[in-house]
C-alpha cells in the first residue's frame, strides 16, 4: 500500500497565524517544526496501518519547508517546484491525506482562509462550484483514480472538506477564533489524533471513492487585481471572463488547473 500526504502549514497544530507560516514571520522556525513534525506523526501512522511506501508532499508556498534532517527516514518527501504537476509520484497511490489544509477564500472566521494565494486569488470555482483547495486537490487525485481519505486543519477546512468529499474522514486539531488565532490543542492531544485519524481512515479506505469530477472540468479564478488575467491566445480551453476573471476547461482537473 502507498500513501501520498499532501502537507500543508496552515492547519498543523500549534499553528495560529501568519508569523508561523511566512519566511519572515516571527514564529517561522517554530512553525516549520510542527509542520515536520505534524508530517512525520501521519507518516508513521500509515506505516503502522499497513502502507509500505508514504510520499510527503511539501506542499506550503514554494515547498521548502520541511526540516529535512527531521524527516522519518521511511518517507519519502517531494519539494520545490514540479512544473504542471500538483502532486509528483501520486500515480499508483492507493490514497491521499491532505494534511494541514486551510478553508477556502473567503470563508468567514477561518484560520488563515485563502485559496492558493491570498495575494493573487480572490476567489475559485471547479465547474461552477465555489472550490478551495480541498476540492481542487481531490479533483487532482481523481484524475490518477486516487480517493482523499483525509482532511486535517481547523473547524471550517474539516466542515469544507465533509461538504466536498463523500465519506472523507476530518481530523480537527484546532478551533479557529479569526483569522489570524486559534483554540489548540495541546502538542500531545493534536498528535494523538492525527495518529488515531490516520489509521481509521486507512482502514475506511475501500469505503471511500475518487471524488467524482465532471468531465471535461472547468476551473474558474477571480484575481485580486486587474489586469492580472493570462493571454489567452494561443491558449487552448482558455476564456478571459472580465478584467479580473477567466476560466480553463480542460479533459482533468490538474490541466483546468494549470494556465
Ligand atoms: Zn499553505
Amino acid at each position: 500500500m502507498k500513501i501520498y500526504i499532501f502537507v500543508d502549514m496552515e492547519g498543523i497544530s500549534g499553528v495560529s497565524g501568519s508569523d508561523f507560516v511566512t519566511a519572515s514571520g516571527a514564529h517561522y522556525q517554530a512553525g516549520r517544526r510542527y509542520y515536520t513534525e505534524e508530517m512525520n506523526v501521519c507518516a508513521s501512522a500509515c506505516f503502522e496501518a499497513g502502507a509500505k511506501e508514504v510520499i510527503a508532499r511539501d506542499g506550503h508556498g514554494a515547498g521548502n519547508h520541511f526540516l529535512w534532517d527531521q524527516v522519518d527516514p521511511r518517507v519519502q518527501i517531494v519539494q520545490g517546484q514540479t512544473g504542471p504537476v500538483r502532486m509528483w509520484g501520486l500515480a499508483g497511490s492507493d490514497a491521499l491525506i491532505l494534511l494541514g489544509y486551510h478553508a477556502m477564500a473567503g470563508t468567514p472566521g477561518a484560520l488563515l482562509e485563502h485559496t492558493y494565494s491570498s495575494a493573487t486569488i480572490q476567489n475559485m470555482w471547479l465547474n461552477g462550484r465555489p472550490v478551495g483547495e480541498t476540492g481542487i486537490d481531490a479533483a487532482i487525485a481523481a484524475d490518477y483514480g486516487v480517493p482523499t481519505i483525509l482532511v486535517t486543519g481547523d473547524d471550517f477546512v474539516c466542515r469544507e472538506a465533509r461538504e466536498w468529499i463523500p465519506g472523507v474522514h476530518t481530523c480537527e486539531v484546532k478551533k479557529a477564533c479569526s483569522c489570524q488565532g486559534a483554540m489548540l490543542l495541546p502538542r500531545k492531544a493534536a498528535h494523538d489524533l492525527i495518529r488515531e485519524a490516520t489509521i481509521a481512515a486507512i482502514r475506511d479506505l475501500k469505503n471511500i471513492k475518487p471524488l467524482a469530477v465532471t468531465k471535461p472540468v472547468t476551473i474558474r479564478r477571480e484575481m485580486v487585481e486587474r489586469q492580472s488575467t493570462p493571454n489567452a491566445a494561443g491558449r487552448p480551453g482558455l476564456t478571459i471572463i472580465d478584467g479580473r476573471s477567466y476560466e480553463k476547461t480542460a479533459p482533468t482537473a490538474e490541466q483546468a488547473f494549470f494556465v
